[in-house]
């Protein structure tokens, strides 16, 4: 995997991590509402089973009552005489029920006859004729309960809901109403107990006509207003409990809210608990979480950049370095000897257009990686080297040698094609090893040509004096190690030479010493040696040649040039010779030694006549 792929899928990852994170949070808001709610639900059940309470014990209590007076005491005329032992009845009912604030009893036409709490400084009999409650019971004689709306007290100055039941003849026709009132404020010390956060709401509300019955936090204003909210919608649609979330009209705060409503009674009762409240841990959870993820998105965000920047880096120094590469490449390229670079441990790195050049059989081996002792021996393989052939281990291991000393001195090498190449090595401070391979061939070629003149008679091609003093030199060391060995040498001069160039000119002489030259290469074997030593004097080795056996060369010499003259055009130039013999002997000290004794014999041949052999006598 490359590294780009390598980040991307990592940044796919942490994608990944931070959609987890973001579903986690939308689970714990989701489970943090729900349990809201549970919360909520459970306060309402609890409320309702408290209001309910109150209701059915009112209900029950008015029940128990309206049988327990007699209707004889239901009108004002009677009420001075009754007062005492029903006000005392409507008191024993009271004393249990904390949330019932009083018990009264009202004639038919709504005016009071008894109640648990009688006004203070009346002078005018209270009435509930003007409530739409009494109306309703009065008017309908089908209907025996029925609720007020919420009502500061006259009596108690209490917040109250009142439960009116009528009490009626056999005909329907209403007898008197008997109240209970519903102490509302001891519903706000109950819910004080609960300790809800500061901005729940509670209300309780008529469900048909939707007015509002009471409110904690308490707002005078709003009692008995309707609404119209979600939770109306859906208690008009007959759902009796549930749970919701809006935007509450009075403060604007955005709650969830549990309702349900009252089995037996006309009301329901809802409590929102803000949102604020409900998700407060929540929301400092997930602002820790959304920090966190911010934060490691921004490290791994940085980190990448970074990472994707180092990237560019290499790929730039990557460049760079190709660059001086192919640099290093063409720069060598351009020169014309072989250059080759092998690194600390020996192995190939590169080489020059020339060196693949010189080495072109051996391409395949001239790659990155291979040592040199591998190339050599493909080289040795493929015969590339001719002066190893028949001793290759001991070539290379010379050649092995050369390579590691690293010296810089030249060795010169011989391969196949008839090249010669000038090898040398230098390391650099690096340790690598850098070597020059440059074509010799020329020059050796040259060499061989400046040899070859330097040893050679330019007139004759014969050996000249420096070159035949060598041989002879040679000749004389084999006679001392082989001794069995016979060499004999001969000195010659032409006789009265000196006339051949007064009488024919200087040209002419060079002619009959040239013709002479190649008489004797004509006489001589292969390992004889023909050299010339002065103006006209010329002298011979014989190796392997006995005293006779050299002498009858000497005779056939003789014979023969002073047979056959030379012919230069329309002119015979004769001529002759004569030769000094001498037998080389171990006790010679020195090849002049025996050149002269050689020379004494020819001076002796001259002293006799001319063209003849002279045997010189045996070394001092
Ligand atoms: P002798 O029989 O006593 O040897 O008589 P000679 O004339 O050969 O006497 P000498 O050896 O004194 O003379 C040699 C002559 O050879 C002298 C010189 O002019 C001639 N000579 C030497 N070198 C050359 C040469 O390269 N070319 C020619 N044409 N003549 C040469
Ligand atoms: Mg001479
Ligand atoms: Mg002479």
């Amino acid at each position: 995997m490359n590294r780009r792929s390598l980040l991307s899928s990592l940044a796919l990852m942490w994608l990944a991590i931070l959609l987890m994170l973001a579903w986690l949070l939308k689970q714990s808001y989701d489970a943090a509402i729900e349990r809201s709610l549970d919360h909520a639900e459970d306060l309402v059940q609890a409320l309702q089973t408290q209001v309910s309470a109150a209701m059915r014990r009112a209900q029950s209590d008015l029940r128990q009552i309206s049988q327990s007076v007699p209707s004889s005491a239901l009108n004002q005329r009677a009420v001075a005489s009754s007062r005492k032992p029903v006000e005392a009845l409507l008191r024993g009912y009271l004393k249990e029920f904390p949330e019932l604030g009083s018990y009264n009893i009202w004639d038919a036409n709504g005016v009071l006859l008894y109640s648990t709490s009688t006004p203070v400084g009346s002078q005018v009999a209270p009435s509930i004729a003007s409530r739409a409650a009494f109306q309703q019971l009065r008017d309908d004689p089908s209907l025996q309960y029925a609720h007020t709306e919420a009502i500061r007290g006259a009596v108690s100055g209490r917040l109250t809901n009142s439960l009116f039941m009528a009490l009626r003849d056999a005909q329907g026709r209403l007898l008197a109403v008997f109240s209970a009132a519903i102490w509302l404020d001891r519903l706000a010390d109950e819910l004080d107990k609960l300790q809800l956060p500061e901005r729940s709401e509670i209300f309780l509300r008529n469900s048909v006509d939707h007015r509002l019955i009471f409110r904690k936090p308490l707002i005078e204003a709003e009692l008995n207003r309707p609404v119209n909210n979600p939770i109306q919608r859906r208690i008009d649609a007959g759902e009796s409990r549930g749970r919701d979330r809006f935007q509450a009209s009075s403060d604007v705060e955005w709650r969830i809210y549990a309702f349900r409503r009252l089995e037996s009674h006309p009301f329901y009762i809802a409590l929102g608990l803000a949102e604020e409240d409900a998700l407060s841990e929540w929301r400092r959870n997930a602002l820790i979480v959304a920090v966190g993820a911010g934060l490691t998105t921004l490290a791994l965000a940085f980190t990448l950049w970074q990472s994707l920047r180092a990237g560019r880096e290499r790929e730039r120094v990557r460049e760079e370095a190709l660059q001086a590469h192919r640099l290093l490449q063409e720069a060598i390229d351009s020169i014309s000897a072989g250059m080759v670079i092998y690194d600390a441990q020996d192995r190939f790195v590169t080489c020059n257009r020339a060196h693949r050049r010189l080495f072109s059989s051996m391409e395949s081996s001239l790659v990155p990686g291979t040592t040199f002792e591998e190339i050599i021996r493909e080289g040795l393989r493929l015969g590339l080297f001719p002066q190893a052939e028949g001793r290759q281990e001991e070539w290379l291991a010379v050649r092995l040698q050369e390579h590691r000393l690293c010296d810089g001195l030249s060795h010169e090498v011989e391969i196949a094609d008839g090249r010669w190449l000038q090898v040398s090595e230098h390391r650099t401070p690096l340790g690598y090893i850098v070597g020059s391979r440059i074509d010799i061939t020329e020059r050796k070629l040259l060499e061989t040509e400046l040899r070859g003149l330097a040893s050679t008679d330019a007139l004759t091609g014969l050996a000249n004096r420096r070159q035949f003093m060598q041989r002879l030199e040679d000749e004389l060391e084999r006679v001392r190690r082989q001794t069995t060995r016979e060499a004999c040498v001969l000195m010659l001069d032409l006789d009265h030479f000196k006339r051949v160039n007064d009488q024919y000119g200087h040209a002419a002489g060079d002619s009959l010493l040239r013709y002479f030259a190649n008489l004797l290469r004509h006489e001589l074997r292969i390992t004889d040696t023909a050299g010339r030593v002065g103006g006209e004097e010329f002298a011979l080795i014989l190796p392997g040649s006995s005293t006779d056996a050299a002498y009858a060369v000497a005779q056939r010499i003789c014979d023969k040039l002073a047979s056959q003259p030379l012919v230069l055009g329309k002119q015979s130039v004769s001529a002759t010779v004569s030769i000094g013999l001498a037998a080389i002997g171990r006790e010679d000290l020195s090849a002049d030694a025996v050149l002269s004794r050689a020379d004494r014999a020819l001076y002796q041949a001259k002293e006799a006549g001319r063209n003849r052999v002279q045997l010189a006598s045996g070394p001092a």
